[in-house]
């Protein structure tokens, strides 16, 4: 269980005050939102980078940087950094190596199943009009895929005309950043 290790330097933190070189507020000094993959090898990588700190961005993230819908959750986030908190751009930072690029739907029901889902409650939710494929396919290029999250933020009916839109791929073993669409 790492929750008790962490618990544990928890306590030590914030009674050294550790916290105090990274206070900011909530409006993102760089006045943007990043949106990228869940990738474990990017928590640190990203940041450094891009030479971003403490206080600096709106960060979200989804397995794959994923949009497919213009009100899922991610798209609403955007939505309230810019109204409520400043944000001014939107990065979408897919990545090279990404998981989403070959999930298979049908293994990951498989998956499910062997971890003791029933197949009824997947029936039961694919009969509710839950499409497994839909919720969980991946993509074949990630460069196609980061363009696809960035027209459904550029081409949403609720997003101002002043904000830019910007797709990124990054290497996730050398934090190389590759430009694949921007808005100057
Ligand atoms: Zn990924």
């Amino acid at each position: 269980m790492h929750l008790e290790e962490m618990l544990a330097f928890n306590k030590q933190f914030v009674e050294g005050k550790k916290y105090e070189p990274y206070q900011t507020d909530s409006i993102p000094n760089k006045r943007m939102v990043i949106f990228t993959c869940m990738e474990s090898r990017l928590v640190e990588l990203l940041p450094k980078a891009l030479n971003i700190q403490n206080g600096d961005v709106k960060m979200l993230k989804n397995a794959g940087a994923i949009i497919r819908k213009p009100f899922d959750s991610i798209m609403k986030s955007i939505l309230v950094a810019i109204y409520e908190l400043q944000a001014e751009e939107v990065t979408v930072i897919g990545h090279y190596d990404c998981g989403m690029s070959h999930i298979q739907p049908g293994n990951l029901t498989k998956k499910m199943m062997d971890k003791g889902i029933p197949e009824a409650t997947i029936q039961t939710l694919e009969n509710a009009g839950i499409d497994f494929h839909d919720e969980f396919h991946g993509f074949d290029t990630v460069e196609e895929s980061v363009q696809q999250s960035v027209s459904i933020i550029r081409n949403h009916p609720l997003l101002p005309s002043h904000i830019k839109v910007h797709g990124l791929v990054i290497d996730p073993a050398t934090g190389k950043v590759d430009v694949v669409t921007k808005q100057d």
